[in-house]
């Protein structure tokens, strides 16, 4: 008996062998430098924000070099596969405008070097998979769960370093009879690698982020194919994709650094060559004193849908997570605010090797300033199709004052320096619900007066105003002159420095009495351009509002 026999029952149905692949799986005509990059989640559900920092790295190495970047679906552990989870991934990708050229949607193949689902690469597996087992690299085991955890006892036991390896590599010793017998009775296996490595031996490794490494050779026999699904494990289907899509950067995470002997031992095995590794860090972040992972059972903000949900500018995220995938982003993007963060130069060398630091105030200040730049239609665009999903009392607004409403987010915005007041979509209605009669007097109000108090006081000055002075035609020199008049007329002070001189002559000053109408006016003691305000809110709504706050 030979291993051919040995490979031809484990897959009878597999007839071509690996060469097929390579008929089929043609080299990539790529030109110097040009770089193919993937990026190849677990449909779970949900992406990960370390997931996202990836697939930006990714897009960035391919747009840098002229490259092509790729979405692999790795469903291989059907378990965790939750339903429509590929179909979130590519919208995700889709809706931060940083899609792959090569993808599968909704069983449609676009590019060459599909299917890029693993679930549909089986037979490809299998052929691989069947020429390790023939040249002798592979072999069925049959340990059970309950024979592993035994050995793996053992090893604590007696102080050995845990798994399937030397020694303890039980079914490599099988004979070819027994293995075929074994198989033919209906026993349960995996297929397992051989390794030829020694763990004792170390060899240099140069990681595009991490620098020169010094790992241990893998010794394990490792499992390659599973016995239930029949599926490879990661460490296989890895080493097959990227060798047969012609990857050549594999960024992943830091998690993957340990396995890599693993997957160069397969390489070699096959002759292939490997690609070229970026290990990302971990992103992290500070909890009081300490610094830890962001993890997805803790931090809402670890799954990408926080940001949508909270309605942060696309552009936002993406500089937000620029600024920790490159130390030197932030200079750049400051000497080139007009370009496209894909005209930056990534460098892995640039990344820090051990935690990212992720930091949401950070990003609220990049969000707060993005917006800030925004023309006020783009923020009424931007923020309408927010509402559609998010808030359909606020769509409704917008869509009834459309006019008015890009003039309210025109408040102090197109100047040198515009006001910030905006952290994201979701913030917006916080900051300007007074400005709709709709909001503002559905709204318990709490009206937030400073020096002022009194009420019949605070009457008295609103209406004196309005009927003597406020004239909604004014412009802003002779709005603010009149709001003085008033003050002369009631006993404030028109003027700070006479006020400041001679504080008791007066009952308070101008800025108190601009106080009284903007609280009125507004609830609010701080607000954007008080002149502004009035203005777009008309003489007959301000009446409206002053009766509202004397009832
Ligand atoms: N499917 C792997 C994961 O979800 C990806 C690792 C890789 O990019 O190679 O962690
Ligand atoms: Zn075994």
């Amino acid at each position: 008996m030979t291993n051919k026999d040995l490979a031809n029952l484990i897959f009878p149905d597999i007839k071509q062998d690996i060469s097929y692949y390579d008929e089929i799986y043609k080299p990539r005509e790529l030109k110097e430098g040009q770089k193919v990059t993937r990026f190849a989640p677990s449909p779970t559900g949900f992406i990960h924000l370390g997931g996202f920092f990836q697939a930006i790295i990714d897009y960035m190495l391919a747009k840098n070099s002229d490259g092509i970047f790729y979405l692999r679906n790795e469903d291989t552990d059907q378990q965790r596969e939750v339903q429509n989870a590929s179909q979130l991934i590519i919208d995700t990708l889709r809706y931060y405008d940083i899609m792959p050229s090569e993808y599968e949607e909704n069983g449609k193949i676009i590019g060459n070097y599909g299917p890029y689902v693993q679930s549909e690469r089986k037979e490809i597996y299998h052929t691989f998979i069947k020429y390790l087992i023939e040249i002798g690299r592979a072999y069925p085991c049959f340990c059970t769960k309950e024979d592993l955890e035994q050995k793996r006892k053992q090893q604590e036991e007696r102080k050995f370093r845990t798994g399937y390896y030397g020694i303890w590599s039980h079914c490599r010793k099988l004979s070819l009879e027994e293995q075929i017998e074994r198989i033919k009775n209906g026993e349960e296996y995996v297929i397992r690698f051989k390794s030829l490595g020694n763990f004792e031996r170390k060899f240099k490794y140069d990681d595009l982020v991490k620098g020169r490494l010094e790992l241990p050779e893998n010794d394990e026999d490792f499992v390659i194919m599973k016995s239930d699904n029949k599926l490879p494990t990661y460490h296989f289907a890895h080493v097959i994709d990227d060798y047969l899509m012609k990857t050549t950067h594999v960024v992943r995470g830091e998690e993957w650094l340990s396995s890599l002997p693993k997957h160069l031992e397969l390489f070699k095995a096959f002759n292939f060559k490997a690609p070229k590794y970026v290990h990302t860090p971990l992103l992290v972040k500070k909890e009081g004193n300490s610094v830890r992972k962001i993890s997805k059972r803790k931090d809402p903000e670890a799954t990408m849908t926080y940001y949508k949900d909270k309605g942060y500018p696309k552009k936002a995220v993406i500089e937000a997570l620029m600024t920790i995938i490159n130390s030197n982003y932030e200079q750049w993007h400051t000497a080139n605010p007009e370009k496209n963060f894909t005209d930056f130069q990534y460098s892995p060398k640039k990344m820090s090797s051990s935690g990212a630091f992720f930091d949401l105030e950070k990003l609220d200040n990049i969000s707060r300033n993005v917006i800030s730049k925004m023309k006020a239609e783009e923020v009424y665009q931007e923020l309408y199709t927010w509402t559609k999903e998010y808030d359909l009392e606020f769509k409704e607004l917008l869509e009834k004052y459309k006019e008015y409403s890009t003039q309210v987010f025109n408040i102090e915005r197109e100047q040198k320096k515009p006001r910030k007041d905006y952290v994201n979509y979701s913030d917006i209605k916080n900051q300007v619900w007074y400005m709709y009669d709709e909001l503002f007097e559905k709204e318990n109000k709490k009206y937030d007066f400073q020096k002022i108090t009194d009420k019949e006081e605070i009457k008295k000055i609103c209406t004196i105003y309005m009927d003597k002075y406020f004239n909604e035609n004014d412009d802003k020199d002779t709005w603010f002159n009149k709001i003085k008049e008033l003050c002369d007329a009631l006993g404030y002070a028109s003027n700070m420095k006479e006020y400041k001189e001679n504080p008791d002559r007066f009952k308070g000053n101008v800025a108190d009495v601009s106080t009284v109408l903007r609280v009125v006016i507004t609830t609010r003691s701080m607000t954007p351009d008080l002149y502004e305000i009035m203005k777009l809110l008309g003489k007959e709504r301000i009446e409206k509002r002053i009766s509202l706050f004397e009832s």
